[in-house]
């Protein structure tokens, strides 16, 4: 599902965030990437997630050579293939929870009434059917973060991407998060969670620890 290979990013100024990653990640895992804040892990995100051109290495997302894509290219590889969370929702304020999921769906090609039918189905699925018409202002930060998860799976996509996606909820939020990510991961979904939280990596089947932009030996369980 995803491979890289000798993956640098450089970034102007000279910071080798990924100093040489090399990776496999099998459609249907379940992953953590785990390190102490600035070990490149959110870098490692946004390369995994075509966000971001890698300085050099392969990157194969899904098959497809990111190298050999047009930015148009990588546009409809992330919109068809790839959902994204982050820690702090980014969510559209002002906006229904039910059209903030629809409007992630805004380049999917479907007609508004579907987009809209997806979007209802999403949100039953991570169990906010009864708050549909709730503007973010008017949820918990538990509520808004599986907001954001619906808008990443309306789609349905093959990988989901999630950054640090517990880290700006208390405990209890969190735990039900991680809970949905596991569901999801179940019905085929492929979940990488980005976490400096070494709790929540040992709770995955697989962890791959991160330290100065490389990834250490995998403590194989
Ligand atoms: P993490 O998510 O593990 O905290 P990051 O991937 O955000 O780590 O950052 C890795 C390193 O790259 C850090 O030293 C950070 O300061 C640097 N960095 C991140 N983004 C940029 C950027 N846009 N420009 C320059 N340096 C950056
Ligand atoms: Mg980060």
């Amino acid at each position: 599902m995803i491979e890289l290979t000798d993956v640098t990013k450089v970034y102007p100024g000279g910071v080798n965030a990924l100093a040489g990653v090399s990776l496999r990640i099998e459609a249907g895992e379940l992953v953590a990437i785990v390190g102490p804040s600035g070990s490149g892990k959110s870098t490692m995100l946004n390369v995994l997630g075509t966000l971001d051109r890698p300085t050099s290495g392969r990157v194969r997302i899904d098959q497809y050579d990111v190298a050999r894509l047009s930015d148009s290219g990588l546009s409809a590889l992330r919109a068809g293939r790839i959902g994204f969370v982050f820690q702090q929702f980014h969510l559209a304020s002002g906006v229904r929870a039910v059209d903030n999921v629809a409007d992630g769906l805004l380049y999917s090609g479907l007609r508004r009434a579907e987009r809209r039918r997806r979007a209802e189905a999403a949100l039953e699925r991570v169990g906010l059917g009864h708050r549909l018409h709730h503007e973010p202002h008017e949820l918990s930060g538990g509520e808004r973060q599986r907001v954001a998860v619906a808008r990443a799976v309306a789609g349905d996509p093959a990988v989901l991407l999630a950054d640090e996606p517990t880290g700006a909820l208390d405990s209890v939020s969190g735990a039900g998060v991680m809970q949905l990510l596991r569901d999801l991961n179940a019905a085929g979904t492929t979940v990488v969670i980005i976490t400096h939280d070494r709790d929540i990596a040992a709770s995955l089947p697989r962890q791959l620890p991160m330290r100065d932009g490389r990834l250490l030996p995998e403590a194989s369980r």
